[in-house]
Formats: C-alpha cells, structure tokens, sequence
C-alpha cells in the first residue's frame, strides 16, 4: 500500500506552535519557474504557509538551471549564503533540486561540501518531494534522490501561482532534441505532451479565476503531441485554446524553427488571443555552426520561416536566442549572425556565450577559438542589436498598443507588456497592475517605448 507522505510531513508540521513557513526560490526558464510553483503547492498541502523571505523561511528549496555555468555557480554561491541561517536555525530544511541536482555529481558535490543541506532531488524526483521530506524530518539525515524514472507528465499534484493575471502552462516537458550544446535533454528527459483535455481544463480555471495571460511552455512546443494517443498537433491545440471563452492572450515558448510549419503561422494569423509575437531561438546564422549545433535548419530555411510569417502577419514581432562563440567559431560564422539579426529585425534578443556543459557532445571538441575573441564579439553583438532596435521600435511611434502591467517602473511609473510583447512605461497609478489597458505611444527607446493610457 502507498503511505502517504503528505499526510505524514502534515502531521508532523501541526504539531509545531506556528506552521512553518516555505521559501521555492526558482532560476532558469519560465518552465522551472512552473515547476517551483508545483513545489509551493505541495508544500501547502503539507501544511507550509508561503514567504519570499529566506530569513524567515523554515523549509527552503532552490530549484535550479544547469544551462550555463554561470547559473551554476550562481546556485552554489546561494547555496553558499544559507550556511549561516542553518546556523541561526538548525531546524531549518534546505533542499536542493531541479536541472542541476539531476546530474549525480551535483548531489556528490552537495553531500561533501555543503553539508548545511539536507536533501538534493533531481527533476524526475518532484512527485518524492514529500517522501524526501518525511526522511529529512524523521531521521535528520541528508537525502538524495536523482535516479531517472520512466517519467511522466506531473498530473493533479497541487500549485501555488506567484501571480493571478499571468501565468505559465506547461503543455509538454523534456527535449528529444540534442542540440550538440545543450544539458537539456540530459536533465529533462525524453518529450512528453500532456493531454489537451487537461491543458484545456487548466486554461480555463485560470481565465476563470481573472487571469488575463497564459503563457504555454515547453522546450520545444512544436512537437507538442507526439506519443499521446489523440492525433494532436501544437497548432490545433493553439485553436482550441483561443476557442476558450473570456478576455485573455496566449503566448508560447520556444517553438524550433526545424519545427515550425506554415500552419503554425496561420493559426496565429487567424486567432484572436494569440499574441502577435514570437520567439524563435536561431542560436547562430552560419550554417556551419549550425550543423555543428545540430539544430536542423540552415539560416536560408530560418529566413523563410520568418518571410512567410510576417507575410501572414506584418509587424509580427520577433524575438531570439543566440549563442556567441561555439567551439571554433570564426568571426566569418559571427557575422552570419549579425546579417541574420539585421534582416530579421529582432524587437529582443537572448545572448549568450557558449557554456560547455560535461555530457554534451559540444563539449568534447577541441576549442581553438579565444575567450577574448568571444568577448569582444559578444560586445559586437550587443552594440548591433541596440541599433537596430532603436531604429525598428519607432515603428510604434503614434500607435494602439493593448498593455498588460505587471510592475512599478520608477517614480510614477509603471510597467508592461503589449501584444507584441514590447515593454511598456506609462505614468500611472500601481493599482493598474493586473489590468490590460489600451496605449498610446509617444515615445520609443531602443528596449521599451512610453505612452499614455486612452479610453
Ligand atoms: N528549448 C529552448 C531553449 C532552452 S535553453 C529552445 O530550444 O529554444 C535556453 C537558451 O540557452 C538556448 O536557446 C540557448 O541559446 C542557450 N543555451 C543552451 N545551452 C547553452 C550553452 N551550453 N551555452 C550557452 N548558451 C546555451
Ligand atoms: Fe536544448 Fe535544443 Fe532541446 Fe532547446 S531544443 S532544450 S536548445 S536541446
């Protein structure tokens, strides 16, 4: 028989003075943000209260991204920090898990050199949260979970949303890709696709519940479908999302742009509540580099995914993510990227310097390519984006945009997002955040514009 370890921790929890109080720090993606809320959710089923305050937390679990280095070390200088507070209360539960704590040698490291924590579970372990937490308290010894489980779609487990107007739905998980580059699919496992009835359901409790954003996640959308037993694509999904009634706006990330059909861009095209933008991660524009990457497309086949749809919807705006300095990258590669970045017009891009991740294929070659010649394309690439936003935001000068505000700027303003996803600052009241608001533009800068609210 299942023991059931929620009512266990529960339990255990009612018999303190106060209930204790749970701290999900997330990084990464918007899909690990997702993923912090479930564990928030079954904390409270727990019979944790929620607080954004580490100090004041009794149970803190840092879920984590292993993307880049970087991220990396960011968590294990957090990991760090919380030395002292495990001091102050060593009854304190810290917890370790996410991208990074899948891989074992994250949980070696952990067990040996940050002995402050008390448990490491890997991204195919969130349903054991409970379980892992049971042993931490019963038995007050460090725990570590990062087998790789048959894994399936998280259904039914319970969430706590950071926000009420927007939110992500994740409508598949993990990553067949294998860009030669990316820990993705090491820590993520294979591509699974919820099923749509439970996607749909959990739309419209959302938009139910006053929520005006639904943001659809996965690592790749466009495969959204394959392996369920319904013949569903992630275009027709998009249709039966739009098709839910009540005033709200879809967006979606990432598509592949190997994966990208023209019936993609049509349903876009005819829907109501699809935002006219999109992110389409190109990484390199020389086809050289992206063979090597294995990303299964040439910049000639991006530059036609992106012609036909603008054709379909002109000012579509676009978005990207690019990695500068792929093992033996030469400046001739580079600049592919920069002619791809100035004919597509990006309103955003994603920069990154390549990151080599253990595992991954890209990882075992030879890299001749100079850090400093990284560095200083990097920089190149930076300063060629700015120019062409500048110049490509004041196509909004004078027009309507549809805003939705999430957060005070500064002094008396705030800030949002439009339909084309383009920052947005008015001077406004606070009480504004959560409602979606028609602009005006009268000003535009190189990563926002400024307008006033009409109507
Ligand atoms: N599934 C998403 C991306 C996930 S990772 C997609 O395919 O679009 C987010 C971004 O991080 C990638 O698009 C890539 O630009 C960057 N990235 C991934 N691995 C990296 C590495 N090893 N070094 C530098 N950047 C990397
Ligand atoms: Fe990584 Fe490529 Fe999968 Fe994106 S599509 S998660 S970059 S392997």
């Amino acid at each position: 028989m299942d023991i059931n370890y929620t009512e266990k921790v529960r339990e255990i929890f009612s018999r303190r003075e106060a209930p204790p109080l749970c701290c999900v720090h997330s990084y990464g993606c918007q899909q690990n943000v997702n993923d912090g809320e479930r564990l928030t959710g079954m904390l409270c089923s727990m019979g944790c209260g929620v607080t954004d305050d580490m100090t004041c937390a009794d149970v803190i679990i840092l879920n984590t991204c292993a993307v880049r280095e970087n991220a990396e070390l960011k968590v294990y200088g957090n990991i760090g920090e919380l030395k002292r507070l495990k001091e102050q209360k060593p009854h304190m539960v810290i917890g370790v898990c996410g991208c990074m704590a899948q891989e074992e040698k994250t949980a070696e490291k952990i067990k040996k050199s940050y002995r402050h924590v008390d448990m490491v579970f890997g991204t195919f372990a969130t349903a054991e949260l409970p379980r892992l937490l049971y042993e931490v308290l019963t038995e007050r010894k460090f725990v570590a979970d990062t087998a790789e489980r048959e894994n399936e779609c998280p259904e039914g487990l319970p969430m706590v949303r950071s926000c009420s107007y927007k939110a992500g739905v994740a409508v598949m998980y993990g990553c067949n890709n294998f860009c030669s580059y990316c820990i993705v699919p090491y820590v993520k496992g294979r591509e699974r696709s919820r099923k749509p009835e439970n996607i749909i359901e959990e739309v419209k409790e959302l938009v139910n519940n006053g929520c005006r954003e639904i943001m659809l996640l996965g690592q790749n959308v466009n495969s959204y479908g394959k392996g369920l037993d319904e013949k569903i694509n992630f275009p027709e999904l998009l249709r039966r999302i739009d098709s839910i009634d009540g005033d709200f706006r879809i967006r979606f990330m990432s598509p592949h742009p190997k994966d990208a059909t023209k019936e993609l861009f049509d349903v876009m095209a005819e829907s109501k509540k699809i935002c006219r933008t999109i992110h389409l991660p190109l990484q390199s524009g020389s086809d050289r580099i992206l063979r090597e990457m294995n990303r299964q497309y040439t910049a000639e086949k991006y530059m036609d995914i992106v012609s036909y749809a603008r054709k379909k919807m002109p000012g579509l705006s676009i978005t990207t993510d690019i990695i500068v300095g792929f093992p033996n990258e030469t400046y001739e590669d580079f600049t592919c990227t920069l002619d791809i970045m100035r004919a597509v017009k990006y309103d955003n891009i994603f920069s990154f310097i390549y990151s080599p991740r253990t595992g991954t294929k890209a990882a075992e070659i030879a890299d001749m390519t100079p850090a400093e010649d990284k560095s200083r394309w990097f920089r190149e690439l930076l300063a060629v984006q700015r120019e062409i936003s500048d110049e490509h935001y004041k196509r909004f000068m004078g027009r309507e945009l549809t805003v939705l505000f999430d957060s005070v700027y500064k002094e008396e303003f705030i800030s949002g997002k439009s339909d084309e996803f383009i920052i947005t600052l008015v001077k406004g009241d606070p009480s504004l955040i959560g409602s979606m608001r028609k602009v005006r533009v009268t000003k535009t800068h190189n990563w926002a514009v400024e307008g006033e609210i009409i109507g």
